[in-house]
């Protein structure tokens, strides 16, 4: 195609001109079942009426406004966050990478506003993915993704998941420990909840702090609104963008306030940041989440998507090999190039995302229903029925 956009993503023959709660449609009239919901985005599916109507009542009032004034939806959406998590403080940004360094930003300020400048070292994990800024590539350290764009910042030591490499690699530099609950583009790989009361137990003896990226799985796409909630710990800061404004961009980081004590007037800001457009929609959002028993429904269509997937696994063992994740963050494990088993469904009217590690991903919007979830199982087994082996 003669495009005058970047070349930096291989996209699908195929444009959209509505959506309907999990459906889009393309603008030749082909009805598509979405399970990519924007990657974890659209949480709430398509075309939301009370999205839709929180967006227009606020876009008829005021878009933007500079931090430089008080922004009460801005307040409002903050005081929301902190009465539903540990956190105390949050600052806005408009996108999941932002988020993530804001969170480096809070870790590093609180160390070196206590006076140790040299501690300022940020641990993190194979196979995780952090977002596209040169800070974020460097805390993901992954080099297919690095590639090209040197010097990358120093400061991260990235390092296997696993008990001893975190021990052996903890020193009086490390700031912060920073992980995502659950992989999501490394492949949708849960880490431990041990894993997670582990890292919490080292922080505290080392005063390190511990950061959660839940930009993919926050917001109640693991069952849990947070998901740390399922390990039972708490941790000093949290990542939020995807699933934040169902579909407007927003992003926002969480801290406690002793983690966020190093912040002070000019130490960060954003320009478009906690605007009071994607303010109002995200504290909709949350309402929306709760009203409508969201976190229940989660839970619910998780099970059922499991166990069709896993029949789908064993009826056609030679081309997938299994099923993980958590609440509608979901993987499938292929035998076959996942690409191609994702192009396969998309020749079926379903949309997938494809993962690292040959993984296929089903991220539903979280108000999915049953009736849709058979529908995607139905897709998906004629798909994989379609591949020739
Ligand atoms: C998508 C993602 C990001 C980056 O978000 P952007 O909005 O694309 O910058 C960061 N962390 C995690 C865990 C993500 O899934």
């Amino acid at each position: 195609m003669n495009s005058s956009v970047m070349n930096t993503y291989n996209r699908y023959p195929v444009s959209f001109k509505n959506g309907e709660g999990s459906w889009l449609t393309s603008t030749d009239g082909k009805k598509f079942l979405d399970f990519s919901s924007g990657i974890a985005v659209n949480i709430l599916g398509h075309n939301h009426s009370e999205i839709n109507k929180t967006f227009a009542e606020q876009a008829n009032k005021i878009w933007h406004v500079s931090n430089l004034y008080n922004i009460p939806e801005q307040e409002l959406l903050a005081k929301k966050l902190c009465e539903l998590s540990f956190a105390d403080r949050v600052f806005f940004c408009n996108s999941g990478a932002e988020a993530v360094e804001g969170a480096i930003k809070v870790a590093r300020k609180f160390h070196s506003s206590a006076g140790n400048k040299e501690r300022n070292k940020i641990i993190t994990f194979k196979n995780s993915f952090h977002g596209r800024t040169l800070a974020t590539l460097a805390a993901a350290s992954n080099s297919s993704h690095m590639d090209g764009f040197s010097p990358i910042p120093p400061g991260f030591l990235n390092i296997p998941l696993d008990e001893d490499y975190l021990k052996k690699n903890i020193t009086n530099k490390t700031a912060a420990i920073l992980i995502e609950p659950v992989q999501g583009e490394g492949g949708i790989n849960p880490v431990p909840d041990e894993f997670l009361i582990l890292i919490r137990r080292l922080c505290n003896e080392n005063n390190i702090l511990m950061i959660l990226d839940q930009v993919q799985c926050g917001m109640g796409r693991t069952g849990k609104l947070f998901s740390h909630e399922w390990s039972g710990i708490e941790p000093d800061i949290i990542t939020l963008a995807k699933g934040l404004g169902a579909g407007f961009p927003i992003g926002a980081v969480l801290s406690s306030e002793n983690a966020s004590k190093g912040m002070s007037h000019g130490s960060h800001g954003s320009t478009f940041g906690g605007n009071p457009v994607g303010c109002s929609i995200a504290l909709k959002v949350l309402d929306l989440i709760e009203k409508e028993d969201i976190l229940l429904n989660v839970n619910q269509a998780s099970k059922v998507l499991f166990q069709e997937l896993e029949r789908l696994v064993e009826k056609h063992h030679n081309k997938i090999l299994g099923v993980r994740g958590k609440g509608l963050m979901v993987g499938v494990e292929c035998h076959e190039k996942n690409s191609v088993i994702t192009d396969l469904a998309f020749e079926q009217g379903l949309l997938l995302v494809n993962a690292s590690n040959n993984i296929v991903r089903f991220l539903p919007p979280l108000n999915i229903s049953e009736v849709d979830i058979f529908e995607a199982i139905k897709k998906f087994d004629e798909a994989l029925s379609n591949l020739d082996i």
